[in-house]
């Protein structure tokens, strides 16, 4: 079985606006209420795992006695707000995220829900969604038939538009394809990554002169009185930005992921996300806005779609200190030196040099080397 998501933009009336305002507020709320109470388990059984383990942790159907207007709202929603919280627990026991955060209300606005027992339903131009029927949808491309429904994501951005993630599960065996052509990526802030033949891969000119409108817009934001009717303006454009940075960051990682995917029989990358964040921290820029766990995640089911793989290897494998040539590790390397120079007089730009590393050390994992 294999999964695939559509995103499409829905086009609710102004009473179905109102419902899923409501849900998006109700999902916070409950998601709010398990937490606290969650916290107060925890506080008190946190030196006892034991019984921290046995307790019973609390339901959304709990809430709907004490405050009947949830049931106003789909309640497949309110339960994934309950997955949604385990996640957070999951993450956070085993060390992959913080404590679990109360959501707010300038949270992004969203929920889930699921198909059951058809429930939801795809017609020309509109969608039949669980509470709030036939909602108008823009379908730019089919689901193919032997694609199921399984969950619906409805957000709503900041600048008021709405959409619908389609989550579809299909059946899919990809015959596993022969390695021949492999490729080694090394990470790159600015250009995403530099491969192992030397190629970079490069945002498009228009994504990068966008992104310093924003950095300008901002500053703008930033001298405006917060509150007054000039900052409310600047907000509304800043965030007009983001969301036109964002897609153009989309269209950009699905084809320079569809492109390695149709060259290459096996990508191989590190295993980050240490060296990403660390440069993102260093550039001032928000590790959300870096967008090689969405490429890798392109990357991935592209690949696999097409009995393809992609290899990931450890994290701490020295790929740029090391010569790829005659595999010698520097004691030290510093970031100025974009030319790697070795002893046995192999030179090369840092970034392929690391990317060849990478490449040698994923056909390791392949055992084809
Ligand atoms: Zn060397």
């Amino acid at each position: 079985m294999a999964n695939k998501a559509y995103k499409f933009r829905l086009y609710p009336t102004q009473e179905q606006e109102q419902l899923l305002a409501k849900t998006f507020g109700c999902v916070r709320f409950v998601y709010n209420k398990m937490l606290e109470e969650r916290i107060q388990i925890y506080e008190k059984f946190k030196d006892d795992k034991e019984a921290l383990k046995q307790h019973k942790f609390p339901t959304p159907a709990k809430y709907k006695r004490d405050f009947p207007w949830l049931k106003e709202v789909d309640s497949l929603a309110l339960a994934n707000a309950q997955l949604n919280l385990q996640k957070a627990f999951t993450n956070f026991f085993s060390g992959r995220a913080g404590f679990p955060k109360f959501k707010s209300r300038k949270a992004k606005q969203s929920y889930t829900t699921n198909m059951v027992n058809g429930n939801i339903k795809l017609a020309d131009g509109s969608i039949k969604l669980p509470k709030l029927k036939w909602i108008k949808i823009k379908q730019h491309r089919d689901i193919p038939p032997h694609h199921m429904i399984k969950s619906c994501t409805i957000t709503k951005t900041k600048t008021g538009k709405y959409f619908i993630s389609i989550l579809t599960e299909y059946e899919h065996q990809p015959v596993p394809k022969e390695i021949e052509n492999v490729v080694g990526l090394d990470f790159s802030m600015n250009t995403l990554y530099v491969d192992s033949e030397g190629k970079r891969a490069n945002y498009p000119r228009f994504y990068r002169q966008a992104l310093e409108k924003l950095a300008r817009a901002q500053r703008v934001l930033s001298r405006r009185r917060k509150g007054s009717n000039r900052w409310h303006k600047q907000r509304r454009k800043v965030a007009q930005l983001h969301e036109k940075i964002a897609n153009q960051r989309q269209d950009f990682l699905h084809k320079a992921s569809r492109q390695l995917t149709n060259r290459y029989d096996a990508v191989v990358i590190e295993d980050l996300n240490m060296k990403g964040m660390a440069q993102a921290l260093r550039f001032g820029q928000s590790i959300h806005d870096n967008g090689w766990g969405m490429f890798t995640t392109f990357l991935q089911y592209k690949l696999e779609e097409q009995g393809k793989k992609l290899i990931k290897i450890d994290k701490w494998f020295p790929s740029s200190k090391m010569c790829s040539c005659c595999g010698r590790v520097k004691v030290s390397l510093s970031l100025s030196e974009r030319l790697f120079c070795c002893e046995c007089g192999f030179v090369a730009d840092r970034d392929t040099n690391a990317a060849i590393n990478i490449k040698k050390e994923g056909l390791k994992q392949l055992g084809t080397a």
